[in-house]
């Protein structure tokens, strides 16, 4: 079994002694807010804006919900690859997977209720009021006719090929050994897919613009992944584990230098950044009284503003293989985060459940970052257009985009504490 160590981070002092002068960067950047010259990191963090990433989003969601296997899915992968190439980000490769649709799923099996609530998805307790979930397969259900078109292809019954893409930034001192970011490119519900997961895969792909700027050097590598067929039971990544995880650290051609799988540290996924307003509450209508459902009761929905105490929800998984690893390398995280934040903290779970970084637990320190933990308060209904016809860009306002951006800042900084980065002029 293999021990992959999480490499100490850069202190103060280590970080103070690489910065270097700004010259190719805007002034404003060289600064932090409270005045103090900004260290590598802030640098880096720097370059982050809500603008660009709002942006980024909205490209995404001009493909729709992307669902796997159909042409605005491949549309999608053809458009990030091609912002990726933009970037500078080197080496852009696909990774090539059968797949056979219907996909059989065994259901699991139910839990014994916890003291505090039934048990949720990854060892998790649905504590409080929870609002229902579901995944919406209606077309009908999308009231924009522009949306319901874009979206009436269905996934082709069968077996056929499906594509992951990724890009690498490669270490310079240390290029064979990597860190795996991720998110997923696809998505379901007949809406935009804007939060699940425009919002994860638009994070990989700043981060992946800004690693790769004139004059920004990591000694390891870096390779940001965007992954095919999360919802379908994360056969995307899962492929890639399957494929790729006997190559790590050999070089190819030998004496070359080359690293085609760089030894995997650790890999963080990112799945849902945006919207963690609270737990549900009694939904009023516009005289309002509470909203009641077909047999009377009460209907519960988190409020409709971001909440000023919404965090980063930074999760490993307790049961696998690298747990005491992983917990580590989320804690770096959320070190990370209280450092070089703007506007939202972060916090560390051990339930860490149902996306990309699952089939990677027990090969590599994995983590996922996300707005809200997935069992206890995703599970609970807390992220109400999940899997929805409302997750549309146009659904989310500038603090939802904002806590976004701190998962961004969060991931950026800890990456670059992790594999030494470095900004030159
Ligand atoms: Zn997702």
């Amino acid at each position: 079994m293999a021990h992959h160590a999480i490499h100490p981070v850069a202190g103060p002092r280590q970080a103070s002694a690489l910065v270097a002068l700004a010259c190719a960067w805007p002034v404003a950047f060289a600064q932090t807010p409270a005045g103090e010259p900004a260290d590598a990191v802030a640098k880096l963090v720097n370059q982050l804006d809500l603008e660009k990433y709002k942006a980024t989003i909205k490209g995404l969601t001009q493909f729709g919900d992307r669902r796997q296997g159909t042409e605005r899915n491949r549309k999608a992968l053809d458009w990030i690859e091609a912002q990726l190439k933009s970037y500078g980000c080197a080496n852009t490769e696909r990774l090539q997977f059968q797949f056979t649709e219907p996909v059989k799923r065994t259901p699991a099996a139910p839990q014994p209720a916890r003291a505090g609530g039934p048990a949720g998805q990854g060892g998790s307790t649905l504590f409080g009021k929870r609002a229902a979930t579901g995944v919406n397969t209606d077309p009908m259900a999308q009231p924009d006719e522009r949306l319901r078109a874009l979206n009436a292809e269905p996934t082709p019954e069968g077996t056929s090929l499906r594509e992951n893409v990724y890009c690498t930034k490669v270490g310079s001192t240390r290029p064979d050994e990597m860190y795996i970011v991720g998110a997923h490119f696809d998505g379901i519900g007949w809406g935009e897919a804007a939060n699940d997961d425009g919002s994860g895969t638009a994070l990989v792909m700043e981060l992946a613009r800004i690693f790769s700027l004139p004059g920004v050097q990591t000694e390891r590598s870096i390779r940001f992944a965007l992954w095919n067929n999360e919802e379908t039971g994360l056969h995307g990544a899962s492929a890639y584990v399957a494929q790729r995880k006997g190559l790590q650290g050999i070089e190819s051609p030998k004496g070359s230098g080359k690293y085609p799988e760089p030894k995997w540290l650790g890999m963080i996924q990112h799945d849902m950044m945006l919207f963690d307003h609270g737990m549900p509450v009694p939904k009023l209508n516009a005289d309002g009284k509470p909203v009641l459902d077909a047999k009377g009761q009460t209907v519960y929905a988190p409020p409709d503003e971001q909440r000023a105490e919404a965090d980063v929800n930074i999760e490993y998984q307790a049961t696998s293989r690298h747990a005491d690893a992983a917990a580590k390398l989320a804690w770096a995280f959320r070190a990370a985060n209280d450092k070089y934040a703007t506007h939202y903290p972060a916090a560390v779970g051990f339930h860490m459940t149902n996306t990309d970084s699952t089939p990677f637990m027990d090969e590599v320190p994995a983590i996922s970052v996300r707005e809200n933990e997935r069992g206890m308060q995703i599970g609970a209904g807390w992220s109400p257009h999940w899997h929805q016809p409302t997750d549309l860009y146009s659904s989310y306002s500038d603090k939802d985009f904002l806590l976004g951006l701190n998962a961004a800042q969060t991931t950026l900084a800890a990456l670059a504490q992790l594999t030494g980065a470095k900004v030159k002029h």
